[in-house]
């Protein structure tokens, strides 16, 4: 991948949890380095599950990375590292508000090759903004599956659970550290609770 050599662009690698975007991520930094390009790394203050300073696959591989605020105006902290890399990867974009968006766009506008990585469904199955934005505006964009983990069949869907059970489509968006976990699972198993949780 890479017909554009005169501008920045934008790559979005998407899809459920475990389809392999951050190993991807990492792949294509690896090759970056190869390159010798010079590359900036970011990750959002929310994720914490593999460490605070690096961003991480669930198959153990990590990169260092640089935490930033990722609520309001926080994401406009990228803009701040200096000297602007050439390669800027950035992981779990779902984490990050809106203003991501204009971020990726300002640094592409400027030249870097940005490659934003992030699921693009909440546990309900509903567009994550930043991701729709980010997709429609990307040069180029990859969507992953995952295996489903009660079918085997490829997953694009992000089942929660909570305690075991699949979670209530009440439930917040992002619910950081509560005794939560999470399933790649295809349409057809993926389960959401709608009704009142006290029938
Ligand atoms: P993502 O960033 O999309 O959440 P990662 O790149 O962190 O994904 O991890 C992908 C790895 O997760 C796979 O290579 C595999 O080793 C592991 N894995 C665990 N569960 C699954 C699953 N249900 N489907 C696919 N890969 C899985
Ligand atoms: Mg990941
Ligand atoms: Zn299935």
């Amino acid at each position: 991948m890479h017909a554009i050599t005169r501008s920045g662009w934008i790559e979005v690698i998407s899809g459920s949890m475990f389809s392999g975007k951050t190993e991807e991520l990492l792949r294509r930094l690896r090759r970056a380095e190869i390159a010798g390009r010079s590359v900036g790394v970011f990750t959002p203050a929310v994720d914490d599950r593999y460490g605070e300073t690096t961003i991480g696959s669930h198959a153990g591989r990590q990169w260092e990375a640089t935490v930033v605020d990722n609520e309001g105006e926080g994401p406009r902290d990228i803009l701040d590292d200096r000297p602007i890399a050439e390669v800027i990867a950035i992981d779990e974009a779902n984490f990050f508000s809106n203003a991501l968006v204009d971020v990726c766009e300002t640094l592409a506008d400027g030249g870097s090759r940005v490659i934003v990585s992030g699921t693009d469904q909440t546990f309900r199955g509903e567009p994550f903004e930043p991701l729709p934005q980010l997709m429609a505006t990307a040069e180029y964009v990859d969507k992953l599956q995952a295996v489903c983990s009660e079918c085997g069949e490829p997953a694009s869907r992000n089942q929660r659970l909570i305690d075991g059970a699949p979670a209530h489509a009440d439930d917040p968006t992002i619910l950081v550290g509560a005794a939560e976990s999470y399933e790649a699972r295809c349409r057809d198993c993926h389960v959401l609770v709608t009704g009142r949780s006290d029938d």
